[in-house]
């Protein structure tokens, strides 16, 4: 489903991601977890070319795209296979949640109007937040208005989801809402699923898989049993133990 193969990034003369390589299937739910700095965003931002790596091959589903010849067109085609949640939500200010969550498939998928606004419903519903339905960002709590941000991104058909530390902009009173939400996501199977997360019970309860990033390289790779039970990693088992 999701294919990445010698995987190099580098900013200027540092190189943030050395040789990644790694193999995701359909409606998996892989966390991504690793010390600050240590190329998680990045990695992710390769997905959707919001970081242009600087050579290798990215492949989700049937599109394939090689870092060193990449198109506009290419890159069109990739991002239209994922979406993202961002830490800091990225909501359009003067749009109601609805809108917010209607916007996207009116533009983009070329869905009507009468369409979009009642899939837009039902994923309000689902993120807990149909009274909110007419609610401005600056009206919302960081919480909520992740949810909504968690909800437009369900709205477009992308067949990956990726979350970008989406919990940890949040006060703590609030992070629950938010996890319940991406975990019913997970437990319907139906999308694949990127999370960079410090959540580290969250992460042992959903993923089923579990990759740990050091210095730009994938340092360990296992089930969560792998990382959380049974670790044979003594770096690894050390950040697991020191964040949970
Ligand atoms: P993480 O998400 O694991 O905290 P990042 O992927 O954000 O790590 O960053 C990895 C490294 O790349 C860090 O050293 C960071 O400073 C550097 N970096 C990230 N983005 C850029 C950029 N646009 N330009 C230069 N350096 C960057
Ligand atoms: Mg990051």
């Amino acid at each position: 489903m999701l294919q990445i193969k010698h995987l190099n990034v580098n900013f200027g003369e540092k190189q943030v991601l050395k040789d990644i390589n790694l193999n995701i299937n359909k409606a998996e739910v892989v966390a991504l977890i690793g010390p600050s700095g240590s190329g998680k965003s990045t990695l992710l931002r390769c997905l959707n070319f919001l970081v242009n790596p600087t050579s290798g091959e990215i492949s989700i589903d049937n599109i394939t795209v090689d870092a060193k010849k990449a198109t506009k067109k290419d890159i069109f085609k990739l991002r239209q296979k994922t979406a993202m949640i961002f830490q800091n939500y990225n909501l359009f200010k003067n749009m109601t949640a609805i809108e917010n969550i209607m916007e996207p498939m009116i533009t983009v998928q070329k869905i009507s109007k009468n369409k979009a606004e009642s899939i837009a419903t039902d994923l309000l519903k689902k993120v807990g937040l149909l009274n909110n339905k007419d609610s401005y960002p600056s009206e919302m709590s960081g919480g909520q208005q992740q949810r909504v941000g968690i909800a437009r991104a369900m709205a477009v058909n992308s067949d990956v989801i990726l979350f970008d530390e989406p919990t940890s902009s949040l006060d703590p009173e609030l992070v629950g809402d938010v996890l319940e939400v991406i975990k019913n996501l997970a437990m319907e199977g139906q999308k694949t699923m990127l999370i960079v997360t410090h959540e580290m019970k969250f992460a042992k309860d959903i993923a089923d898989k579990i990759i740990f990033l050091e210095n730009g390289i994938i340092s360990f790779e296992g089930t969560s049993y792998e990382v959380f039970q049974e670790c044979k990693n003594q770096r690894v088992s050390n950040f697991v133990n020191k964040m949970t």
